[in-house]
């Protein structure tokens, strides 16, 4: 399929494929973090009324306007994902039961970029992680967090879906640090315009080979996913707490490394 040729204001030139117009709420200061950081400079095509109304970029509760940009579906999606990232890793921050010699840092925030700088920084080698767990007694990375969020409860879903992508993200922060790492699923919902995180579950990358059922492109996208079981993840509220845990953990993923996807020597796997 062939689109003709549009503008989007993240790619900053005219792309052949779809575009969208993409509104979001945002307070004065993210609007223009993100016309400079992401759009290229570019203003939005339609600002609307001033409300009262959480900001889709910091999300905090203020004075918001509705403003469109005219962007290609990929940058949309990208552009709809900062909100939504932040509001997980708030809910991280906030909710991880840990003890209280484990600080929970933010490695990877949210950085709004262009399509072009994106492309630029996702070659980069020093990939990190989205949070890290620091143990205060020597200052030293205890374990990894990446997050990945979406709309459902772990409990609706008949699959939980990986981008190759962020497969190999993982094997790369992996590789970099040797240390204990964790996938989280949160679930984050957008109510009448306001991003809410719900609920959070978590599993251990080294359990998720066993649970890798198929790996397909995705519908309407050119990108390849891993499928795995729900049922690999486990609350939030298991999380291990205990720093002993986690530097026993540490001496065994050293000689290790998990495989993520391996259907083929999954015996549930058929073919
Ligand atoms: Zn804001
Ligand atoms: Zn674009």
């Amino acid at each position: 399929m062939s689109f003709p040729q549009s503008f989007c204001a993240r790619h900053g030139s005219r792309v052949s494929r779809e575009t969208e117009i993409k509104q979001l709420n945002l307070c004065d200061q993210c609007a223009q973090e993100l016309i400079t950081k992401a759009f290229n400079g570019n203003p939005p095509i339609k600002i609307g009324e001033e409300i009262q109304a959480q900001c889709q970029f910091c999300l905090e509760e203020k004075l918001v306007k509705p403003r469109s940009w005219q962007l290609c579906t990929i940058c949309s999606r990208v552009v709809e994902g900062y909100g939504i990232s932040k509001a997980g890793m708030k809910y991280l921050l906030k909710k991880l039961p840990r003890h209280q010699d484990i600080e929970l840092k933010i490695t990877d925030p949210v950085k709004p970029m262009s399509y072009k700088q994106h492309q630029k920084a996702s070659r980069s080698k020093k990939v990190e992680p989205d949070l890290a767990g620091i143990y205060r007694k020597n200052d030293q990375r205890l374990f990894l967090i990446e997050i990945k969020t979406g709309p459902s409860a772990i409990q609706d879903m008949k699959e939980f879906q990986l981008d190759i992508g962020d497969c190999k993200h993982i094997l790369r922060f992996f590789k970099r640090y040797k240390l204990p790492t964790y996938v989280f699923h949160i679930q984050v919902v957008k109510e009448q315009e306001t991003i809410i995180p719900k609920d959070a579950w978590w599993v251990d990358v080294f359990e998720m080979h066993k649970y890798c059922k198929d790996i397909r492109i995705r519908p309407r996208e050119y990108r390849a996913a891993a499928y795995y079981e729900p049922r690999m993840f486990r609350h939030i509220s298991e999380f291990p707490v205990e720093p002993k845990f986690f530097l026993e953990k540490v001496k065994r993923v050293k000689q290790e490394v998990p495989r993520l996807i391996a259907i083929r020597d999954n015996p549930r796997v058929k073919g």
